[in-house]
């Protein structure tokens, strides 16, 4: 079997292990422009052709980054026409009043915060993606986390003080409350090298350059870590996620339940009173 086709098939069988869509699924893919999601979507596209019943809709979060996110968006959308598949898209500005450059300005001028841009972009980015999922009616949204991802993630957790977020990250997220789309991370156990192979083999194009906030974080370190660790001892990340999975059921047991409250200013899930996203914006209200 050529190479193309082993990676589809092993997506097909990590779908079916985890039980991450069924036939009757409407999916929403979350497409950034970057070789992970773009790439998913060619894959998830060639899948769906099976399944004539299945509605797969690609959705993407505008941060209002100039120029990076100018440049991922025309990637998207011209794979998705390419593809015949409908293209959704909201951004910070119209959801939050705020795009990602607007709070970096904010935040940089008042000095005031330890936050880095990536913070608000990842909390305020979930929530985008989720109300995006939920407002076009789908039942899973698809992220195109890859192996690498997941395992840095896992250290990232342990390094973070955070281990149970640990049984939290699994490949299927659970169903905690009825406004949350499950997310589903098809390509969990792909390498991010053979993403990029089947990429430049499908002649696929997707965005090549680095977000201007990107952080010389310790995701890096991790990542560098882990990379001098696989090329030396092959199979040390699917090992590591294997491992993890082993021991997610002794991790949930100890973490109890948590139950999940509505967000007294927009009705969103949340832990406490304030969802995450209401506090940062109304912190970024008052700089
Ligand atoms: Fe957002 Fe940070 Fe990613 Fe840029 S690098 S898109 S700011 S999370
Ligand atoms: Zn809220």
């Amino acid at each position: 079997m050529c190479f193309c086709k082993t990676l589809e098939d092993k997506v097909r069988k990590t779908i079916s292990k985890y039980e991450m869509l069924s036939q009757t699924d409407n999916v929403m893919v979350g497409v950034s422009g970057g070789k992970d999601s773009i790439t998913l979507l060619h894959v998830l596209s060639k899948i769906e052709k099976g399944f004539p019943g299945v509605r797969l809709v690609a959705g993407t979060v505008d941060e209002g980054i100039r120029d990076y996110r100018d440049e991922a968006l025309k990637i998207a959308k011209g794979n998705c026409k390419k593809l015949g598949v409908e293209h959704v898209v909201v951004s910070f500005k119209d959801l939050f009043g705020y795009s990602l450059d607007e709070i970096v300005g904010l935040i940089r001028k008042s000095g005031k915060t330890a936050l880095t841009p990536c913070s608000y972009c990842g909390v305020l980015r979930r929530k985008a993606l989720n109300s995006m999922a939920r407002d076009a009616g789908v039942s899973k949204l698809v992220v195109g986390h890859n192996l690498d991802d997941e395992t840095q993630t896992m250290f990232l957790n342990i390094v973070h003080g955070d281990p149970l977020r640990l049984a939290r990250a699994k490949p299927v997220l659970d169903v905690v409350h009825p406004l949350l789309v499950p997310r589903v991370k098809p390509f969990c156990l792909v390498p991010e090298k053979e993403v990029i192979m089947y990429a430049y083999l499908k002649g696929i194009e997707f965005q090549c350059i680095d977000c201007p906030y990107a952080e010389a974080a310790l995701r890096n370190d991790i990542r560098s870590m882990l990379n001098r660790m696989e090329l030396k001892h092959a199979g040390t990340l699917y090992t590591i996620c294997s491992s993890i999975e082993k021991l997610r059921p002794a991790i949930a047991a100890s973490m109890g339940d948590v139950k999940l409250n509505n967000c007294k200013l927009c009705g969103e899930p949340t832990a406490g009173d304030l969802c995450r996203p209401c506090q940062m914006l109304e912190e970024i209200r008052v700089l």
